[in-house]
């Protein structure tokens, strides 16, 4: 698909939600961090693994309308984008933390190319095995603060490696193996189911939606 289809798809299928978006019936965390209370207050508190199923109600992305073939190559599309990004964006800008709980636009790049290696990964463990269980990915803070210390081509070129390797598991798998199952335990945060597809639509999801939050446009796309 190219990328003006991608986009016409994509502003077509944007909901009217408001940002603000809860559901009474799913399993709050019993002692919440801190960083996912900040994350509730600024009315994050969507599901993010219904990204498998549903249009993000912030961003509108909506990869799983999408052929699951399909999204190894926009995770590569979208790498892409995060190259141009960093390549032109001002070094202070890409390093600079805005407020406590929202990340610098380098700290989004370093956990988009984590996401896009953790959930191949996870794709590849799903192929193998039979609905194998998975841990939260949670990278403690310290981790947070050495993405800030990222050179920005080097982690640009991960990035791109990340989404390419996608974009290889996915074009090698069996059509019937994109719906088998991994389970997600998150802890105190829920235990969640995801085929291989709904992996892969996480993943480029996050590529897209953490584009926007870097270039600080989210807000504007999601009125
Ligand atoms: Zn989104």
């Amino acid at each position: 698909m190219t990328r003006g289809a991608q986009d016409s798809l994509v502003l077509g299928r944007r909901p009217a939600y408001p940002r603000r978006v809860t559901n009474p019936g799913v399993q709050t965390p019993r002692e919440p961090d801190a960083f996912e209370i900040l994350r509730r207050d600024r009315g994050e508190g969507w599901q993010w693994h219904r990204i498998q199923a549903e249009p993000c109600p912030q961003c509108g992305d909506n990869p799983s309308a999408l052929p699951a073939v399909s999204l190894g190559p926009l995770a590569v599309e979208r790498a892409a984008a995060w190259r141009a990004f960093l390549d032109e964006a001002d070094d202070a800008y890409l390093r600079h933390i805005p407020e406590p709980g929202v990340f610098s636009p380098l700290q989004y790049a370093a956990h988009v190319r984590d996401i896009l290696r953790v959930y191949t990964d996870r794709i590849v463990l799903g192929a193998e095995r039979d609905v194998p269980t998975v841990p939260i990915f949670q990278p403690p803070q310290e981790v947070w603060e050495e993405y800030n210390q990222s050179g920005v081509d080097e982690l640009a070129a991960d990035l791109e490696a990340q989404a390419r390797r996608l974009e290889d598991v996915g074009a090698n798998l069996e059509p019937s193996a994109w719906s088998r199952i991994v389970v997600n335990d998150r802890g105190v945060y829920g235990v969640y189911t995801f085929t291989l597809a709904g992996l892969a639509c996480n993943a480029v999801h996050e590529a897209h939606h953490h584009l926007l939050d870097a270039k600080g446009s989210l807000d504007a796309t999601s009125q």
